[in-house]
């Protein structure tokens, strides 16, 4: 089977049915987490609404990502979103960065029409000091972000999720809808404005070696850094209905050592420039999500997350565990087609 077969068989398989009028009502998640506003730790309130999904995903959709089962599978009425953000803002307590995703693009006006967007940034308005929300580059207009800059009294920051900014590897790997190009260019466009653009680079796509794809996304890191406040680096982990979880169950994949997440991370840090890098792994130590030996991973992730928030990277240069020389050998190996 090919790239393209596979990316077509997963993608069938993958849809949501039609969404009842019960789970409309319900937002897909909502937690808190450690970040960083500058040198300040803080709270972050994590919402995901649920909506028809992202356009892409019906069409092709990326090779990792699985969001579509957390979708309706045809767009929510603003009745049903103003459901669902209700119950989210009963549980805010303050937190000052707030972070608003729809497991598609939140500009998009199929998934949350204006006039829902609106309201929704304004319930923050005021309460949050950040905003964040993730939209594909060609809903990143100003037509779409100007009335959200006017909602919200505060920094609005717009993700866009890059992945990498090799054009082969974003098409033929990652199965984007645009190229690197036109991401780049959406981050001027909203920095233009005076809104935050951050960077979701991807570490280890399908079909890259180990070494590969930490050079891939330090690679990512120097070209994105210019046009970006932010670059947070997700290394892959494995969702249900995808790509990767096709060729995994096949052995033909495995999710990155967070070696390599530390390798790209230091190496990254020397040139990320004035933006912040960051990774906050999903997944991190299990068998589906980047993970060492298993007895070093717990200290790892602390570290990376430590480094992340203080964007103080030095810490590690110490870490290390009798994995590490297994995961040289990987890399040493790998090109060579021989197993460690
Ligand atoms: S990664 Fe983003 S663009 Fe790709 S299918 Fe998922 S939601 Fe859509
Ligand atoms: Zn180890």
């Amino acid at each position: 089977m090919t790239s393209e077969s596979v990316a077509r068989t997963v993608a069938r398989d993958r849809r949501p049915g039609e969404g009842g009028p019960a789970s409309a009502r319900r937002y897909v998640n909502l937690w808190t987490e450690a970040e960083a506003l500058g040198p300040e730790r803080v709270s972050a309130f994590v919402l995901i609404l649920r909506t028809r999904g992202c356009y892409w995903a019906d069409l092709k959709g990326c090779s990792m990502c699985g969001y579509a089962k957390d979708t309706l599978g045809r767009s929510a009425t603003p009745e049903e979103l103003a459901e669902q953000l209700a119950r989210a803002v009963d549980r805010y307590r303050g937190e000052p960065y707030v972070k608003l995703y729809t497991s598609g693009s939140f500009l998009d006006d199929r998934e949350v029409d204006p006039a829902s967007r609106e309201a929704i940034v304004a319930a923050f308005s005021g309460r949050a000091r950040r905003l964040l929300v993730e939209t594909l580059p060609e809903f990143a207009t100003p037509e779409r972000l100007e009335p959200l800059r006017r909602a919200f009294a505060g920094e609005l920051e717009i993700a866009l999720g890059l992945e990498s900014t090799d054009p082969g590897v974003l098409a033929r790997l990652v199965h984007k809808n645009a190229p690197p190009s036109e991401y780049l260019a959406a981050a001027d466009r909203i920095r233009a404005r005076g809104l935050r653009a951050k960077a979701y680079l991807l570490l280890k796509p399908p079909y890259l070696t180990e070494a590969e794809a930490a050079d891939d996304v330090v690679r990512s890191v120097e070209v994105a850094a210019p046009h970006f406040d932010a670059l947070s680096i997700n290394p892959v982990h494995i969702q249900n209905g995808t790509v990767v979880e096709w060729l995994y169950h096949r052995r033909r994949y495995r999710p990155p050592w967070l070696w390599s997440l530390v390798d790209a991370l230091a190496r990254g840090a020397t040139l990320r420039g004035d933006a912040r890098l960051v990774s906050f792994p999903t997944a991190g130590g299990l068998p589906r999500g980047p993970h060492n030996c298993g007895r070093c991973d717990r200290d790892v992730l602390r570290a990376i997350e430590t480094a992340s928030l203080d964007q103080a990277f030095d810490g590690l240069e110490g870490l290390d565990c009798g994995c590490r020389a297994e995961w040289e050998t990987t890399r040493r190996l790998e090109p060579l087609g021989v197993e460690a």
